[in-house]
């Protein structure tokens, strides 16, 4: 039944829990429980919503929308399985995609609108859900392709053709507010309007709702991978609210029918209350730069734990080093951009703006330093380094992770700098939220040291990438260890 295949992935089927019989009607929501019929589902309904639906919606003021969790919940549990609402190319990028499935650099175009595509018979490109709805308009406008008016033009077209889809849509936060004449937002927008100009004359309503339209992308848009170089809005996922030290953790599966689907979930034990929460930043940035981030992508100020603890709970990877003998510095007020940082051993102060500079001044070097990449550049700038800086800050766990993939297994420096890497990543990231890959590089590096238990090592590793899309390097890397373990 046509109906009914919507609800199918992958054709897959399973046992109708109520009458027993094999079905492909599958739960939309947990994606776990089979019907072989719509009927069938109903029934169930009532039982099946407790095991099924691990989320509420609350609402305050402060964060808007948020879920919270509606039953305790265990490491690995699926608390959110959906498909896109509209996903499409990611906004201020000059990247070109295949308009069709999202791959990068493609070679060949669209047939009717003659937009980049992998393959003239990319399946995507005749996707209703994707890139069949814009095809025709873009065939008519006659503009020069920029993958970055495709989603907003995708959203744009949901309301005079999916009224459903787009009343969900409509309703993300937008933070509109903090995005008027005078902010970057705003001459983006500006800039995609002149863009986009050629659509938008076609209705002139859509002119006035894209700056809305933008700002519910900015806000709220994940990046998916698989496909790449895509980001999409979910119904439900969109509404987790963000955490330097996340409970859930998500990954994409690029279903039969094109959509990027999202799984989430629980990356540690979970109570029944607990807010649900998602790592939209840079793991390993220091707080001032998360916090700097957040505000400028997301509008807001993030007062998680990690963000209100000065050494970052005990990372560091923010904290300098004082000229004085063993004193670090610290932010006196962490949720203050502006606070003073002092000593924890004199008396030195140093400003906001100080601190500032000698850490912007440094990450230039660091970033000439990674693009050389020999040996011993790194090693003497991360000795500089470690004069001005805590041998946890950013900085050097940075350099600190390209150099011990140069460093041969008897230099000493190798297994310090892996033991290092591996301590902070436990603390900033100890359910391998965001840094599984970035940890397990430092684990199979330790693995090659003397003395080192290697199995254990490379199987904590290969643990941390078992939710890896295929063919991504973290998968490839993960084969490459099973190989190395059975050798
Ligand atoms: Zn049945
Ligand atoms: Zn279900
Ligand atoms: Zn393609
Ligand atoms: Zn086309
Ligand atoms: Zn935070
Ligand atoms: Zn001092």
């Amino acid at each position: 039944m046509e109906g009914e295949c919507r609800w199918q992935n992958n054709c897959i089927r399973g046992s109708c829990r109520i009458c027993g019989n094999e079905g492909g009607l599958r739960c939309s929501n947990c994606r776990m429980q089979f019907y072989c019929s719509k009927d069938h589902q109903l029934t169930d309904w009532p039982d099946h919503r407790e095991i099924c639906i691990a989320w509420k919606i609350q609402e305050s003021p402060e964060l808007g929308r948020y879920l919270i969790a509606s039953k305790d919940l265990y490491p690995g549990d699926t608390i959110i399985a959906e498909d896109p609402i509209i996903w499409g190319p990611a906004l201020h990028t000059d990247e070109i995609i295949c308009i069709g499935c999202g791959y990068k650099n493609p070679t060949s175009t669209c047939p009717t609108c003659r937009w980049p595509s992998c393959k003239s018979t990319c399946e995507g490109l005749k996707n209703v859900n994707g890139h069949g709805i814009e095809c025709k308009l873009l065939a008519k406008a006659k503009m020069l392709p920029r993958c970055e008016i495709i989603l907003p033009l995708r959203i744009l077209l949901l309301r005079p053709f999916d009224q459903k889809r787009w009343k969900t849509l409509i309703k993300l936060q937008s933070h509109e507010d903090s995005r008027g004449s005078g902010t970057e937002a705003y001459e983006e927008v500006k800039k995609l309007a002149d863009q986009m100009s050629p659509l938008l004359s076609l209705d002139p309503e859509s002119k006035k709702i894209l700056p809305k339209v933008c700002g519910i992308i900015d806000v709220n848009a994940l990046e998916t991978n698989p496909p790449e170089g895509t980001v999409a809005l979910y119904k439900t996922a969109c509404l987790l609210e963000h955490s330097c030290v996340a409970n859930t953790k998500h990954s994409f599966n690029l279903e039969i029918n094109g959509k990027p689907s999202i799984k989430v979930e629980a990356a540690t034990s979970v109570k029944k209350g607990d807010h649900l929460s998602i790592n939209y930043t840079h793991a390993l940035w220091s707080t001032r730069a998360r916090r700097d981030h957040l505000y400028a992508t997301k509008y807001f100020l993030c007062d998680c734990k990690r963000c209100a603890d000065p050494t970052e709970l005990g990372s560091h990877l923010g904290t300098l080093k004082c000229s004085c003998e063993n004193g670090w510095v610290l932010p006196k007020d962490p949720l203050n951009q502006d606070t003073d940082w002092s000593c924890d051993k004199c008396l030195c102060v140093l400003s906001s703006a100080e601190v500032l500079e000698i850490t912007y001044k440094l990450e230039q070097e660091v970033e000439d330093a990674l693009a050389i990449a020999s040996k011993e550049v790194l090693g003497n700038i991360l000795t500089r380094l470690e004069l001005l800086l805590h041998p946890g800050h950013q900085h050097c766990i940075s350099i600190a992770h390209s150099l011990i993939q140069l460093l041969s297994p008897e230099d000493p420096r190798k297994s310090e700098l892996c033991k290092r890497i591996i301590n902070t990543t436990s603390i900033i990231d100890p359910h391998g939220v965001r840094l599984g890959l970035y940890t397990a590089v430092a684990l199979r590096e330790l693995a090659t040291c003397p003395g080192e238990n290697k199995t254990d090592l490379l199987v904590k590793a290969i643990r941390l990438l078992y939710n890896e899309p295929a063919n991504s390097p973290g998968q490839k890397l993960s084969s490459l260890m099973e190989q190395q373990l059975i050798s």
